[in-house]
């Protein structure tokens, strides 16, 4: 079964497309490389052993992605193509609404054409806002507060409206809590560019010594230590859950959201203190005032995925401090 996968050569692409070569299914992959490099596919293919079609196609060019739909026999789409800083949103927002939305509809509008009506969404824990309580479960109010959870939050409107006019589309809506954490061969991972916004990037940046120290960002949350708390999940888990999704809309149809989270939260505090134990590496931080736009705590109800796509995280956070450290090190400079 032919897979295409957009946005395949990024962070979470790249091990997805891992999971879904050992799955056996045949791998066709869209990117601009605009956050990416064609070398995390190449490892790929040396992890797996498996060879892998690439396009350097943007999903904003019609005649070029129509081409791939011509040429393949794609089956089902898993699309991860977008731009996800939040922090970059709200500088850029026209580049994010035309990238992120415009995108999706031009994939859509192909597959549609081509009657290929499954399709696997990379959405996001913010489409939660700032949720009333925790555990998160899907059935929670959805609202967003900067541009890039405003892509999220309409494209998954998009999607309902598209699985509501034609009953033959399935959708399954993943909503992403923290992933972290690298393939466990070290060869694949996260590769920001510049400086990392996310947390574990930069623990493992300042534990490479390219950054002095971590700036924790609040230390008055209404939390346990009072360090902002989350739900990390390890990116192979992440991964895993795709095939999980695809398998399942495959065999049925109509739209459903699920959380992929393992439904443990972790503060910064807990999560330097796990780096640092299975690193011993040291980590110096200092704690600043709150970043904005931050919430206390979020972490998911797992369940829904648990019990339809029979899946849960089997990973810890020793296990995604130990992978990611990994990656760091054997790329000091990335890709
Ligand atoms: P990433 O930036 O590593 O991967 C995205 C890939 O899409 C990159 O390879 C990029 O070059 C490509 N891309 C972007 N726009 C494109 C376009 N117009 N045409 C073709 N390719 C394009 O990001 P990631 O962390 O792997 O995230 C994948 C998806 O998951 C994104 O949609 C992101 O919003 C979502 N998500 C990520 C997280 C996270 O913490 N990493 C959390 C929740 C949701
Ligand atoms: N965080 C931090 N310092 C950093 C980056 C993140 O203290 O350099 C905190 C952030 O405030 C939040 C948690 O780490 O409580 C996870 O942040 P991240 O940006 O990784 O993910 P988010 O949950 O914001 O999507």
């Amino acid at each position: 079964m032919e897979i295409l996968v957009t946005g395949g050569a990024g962070y979470i692409g790249s091990h997805t497309c891992v999971e879904l070569l050992n799955s056996g299914y045949k791998v066709i992959v869209v990117d601009n490389f605009f956050n990416s490099k064609p070398e995390s596919l190449k490892r790929v293919q040396e992890i797996t052993g498996k060879h892998l079609k690439i396009y350097e196609v943007d999903t904003l060019d019609e005649v070029t992605l129509e081409k791939v739909f011509s040429e393949n026999n794609i089956e089902a789409v898993i699309h991860f193509a977008g731009f996800k800083s939040v922090g970059e949103s709200l500088q850029i927002p026209i580049l994010y609404y035309h990238n992120n939305i415009t995108g999706t509809l031009i994939l859509c509008e192909k597959m549609k054409k081509y009657n290929v009506k499954k399709l696997v969404f990379s959405s996001s824990a913010t489409v939660y806002g700032m949720p009333k309580s925790v555990p998160i479960s899907e059935s929670f109010p959805l609202s967003a507060n900067n541009p890039y959870g405003r892509t999220k939050l309409m494209i998954e409107t998009i999607l309902q409206d598209i699985c509501a006019a034609d009953k033959q589309w399935s959708v399954a809506i993943l909503r992403y809590f923290n992933p972290i954490g690298a393939h466990e061969s070290g060869k694949i991972g996260e590769d920001p560019s510049g400086t990392p916004n996310n947390l574990m990037p930069f623990i493992t940046q300042v534990a490479v010594g390219k950054r002095e120290k971590l700036s924790i960002f609040g230390g008055d949350y209404d939390t346990h230590d009072g360090t902002g708390v989350r739900d990390y999940i390890h990116v192979v888990d992440i991964a895993k859950g795709h095939i999980r999704a695809l398998e399942r809309i495959i065999k049925t149809s109509g739209i459903e959201a699920y959380n992929l989270g393992t439904g443990i939260g972790y503060s910064v505090l807990e999560v330097v203190k796990n780096f640092q134990k299975v690193t011993n590496k040291k980590i110096p931080y200092v704690i600043l005032k709150r970043r904005r736009g931050d919430i206390a705590e979020c972490y998911a109800d797992p369940i829904k995925a648990k019990t339809i796509l029979k899946w849960s995280a089997e990973k810890n956070i020793q296990d995604m401090c130990r992978d990611a450290w990994r990656f760091q090190v054997n790329n000091p400079n990335g890709y």
